[in-house]
């Protein structure tokens, strides 16, 4: 038998961004945990805006498994929060809100900053670094610095070795500003992934005194870019079916919930979807071809291929729940009766 350290992960009652949380337990196993082997377990409700002091308990239901690449016999235990009666989703839980994802692929590119002093790293103490251009997918010490790919690549090498199907990074247009890819078929596979590389990248940054900054405007009403988790989306009958006739009613569905999906992008997102910085009015629902400056961009590809394949809600935000977009944009697909 070995002693496994289970890192059991959570998102906490904070709003209106949940902040991860984890705490670990010790068990033993013949070899590494399947998922059922795992058990419940609780925690402090009350310390996580959870619950009331005088009957805080919590559930944790382990919902995805993976194994710790940090950590010597180290399992990361991914859960939802549960009632004390175990089944009973708790309101905070917005995975269980995923009603069907049967058949549906989700590609989310986080977008985030490097943050040290309060500042994006690599912006000198006072004033600004050159403008933006050289930055994006930019190489060399005054476009990327010294750190910031040393922690990219560390991150990217633990995530591939949890498991987490990554499918890219890329250094973005604001300097300190970077991006990943993570792509499932299954929207709960997906967003349980990006929760956990979210959770990676900031355990790893611990070490370098540097935290994540996911706010989706963090310098305000400058020339600086903001930050999106563009959310590309397809499901079976989009890839196998599609048509132009069922594309133009799921517009016509995604326009009229338009404020539905705004409510759960992400905090903020006025201030970054504003028509500039390649980004569409938050309050005017618009798609187009191959244009960044929509709220869904059709790929080239999709109108091609007789108006099948996968699109992308580029409204999103970089501090967005995964669970809660995910949700929201199957909620619309399945408005659209199909043929
Ligand atoms: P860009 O920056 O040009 O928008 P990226 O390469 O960063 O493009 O992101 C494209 C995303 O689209 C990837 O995460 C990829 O996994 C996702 N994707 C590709 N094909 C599909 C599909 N059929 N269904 C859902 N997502 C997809
Ligand atoms: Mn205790
Ligand atoms: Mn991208
Ligand atoms: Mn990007
Ligand atoms: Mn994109």
């Amino acid at each position: 038998m070995t002693k496994y350290k289970l890192e059991y992960i959570w998102l906490d009652g904070y709003t209106p961004v949940p902040n991860l949380r984890g705490k670990t337990q010790i068990k033993e196993f013949e070899s590494f945990p399947t998922l059922e082997q795992l058990p419940l377990w609780g925690f402090d409700g009350s310390s996580t805006m959870q619950a009331e002091g005088h009957s805080s308990d919590c559930v944790l239901k382990p919902v995805a498994v993976y194994p710790d690449p940090a950590r010597v016999n180290g399992a990361l235990v991914m859960c939802e929060v549960m009632m004390p009666d175990g089944v009973t989703p708790h309101s905070t839980n917005k995975r269980a809100t995923i009603l069907d994802d049967e058949g549906a692929w989700f590609g989310f590119e986080q977008e985030y900053f490097f943050y040290k002093n309060g500042r994006p790293l690599g912006f000198p103490a006072e004033g600004y670094p050159a403008p933006q251009g050289t930055y994006y997918t930019g190489v060399g010490y005054s476009n990327v610095g010294s750190v910031a790919r040393q922690i990219v690549e560390e991150h990217l090498d633990q995530c591939l070795a949890a498991g987490i199907n990554h499918e890219g990074i890329n250094a973005e247009v604001a300097k300190g500003q970077w991006e990943f890819q993570i792509f499932g078929k299954g929207s709960r596979k997906a967003a349980d992934e990006m929760w956990m590389a979210r959770y990676l990248l900031q355990r790893l940054c611990e070490k370098y005194e540097i935290d994540i900054e996911y706010h989706c405007k963090p310098l305000g009403d400058t020339d600086w870019n903001g930050s999106g988790m563009h959310a590309n989306f397809s499901t079976e009958y989009l890839r196998t079916v599609g048509g132009k006739d069922y594309f133009e009613a799921l517009m016509a569905a995604f326009e009229k919930n338009l404020m539905d999906h705004i409510a759960v992008y992400g905090p903020d997102n006025d201030k970054r979807l504003t028509g500039k910085h390649e980004t569409a009015p938050w309050n005017k629902f618009s798609y187009g071809v191959a244009d960044r400056g929509a709220s869904i961009r059709v790929p080239h590809s999709f109108v091609k291929n007789d108006y099948k394949g996968y699109l992308e809600d580029r409204r999103p935000n970089s501090q967005g729940d995964p669970y809660q977009i995910a949700s929201q944009i199957l909620k619309t697909v399945a408005e659209v009766p199909t043929s």
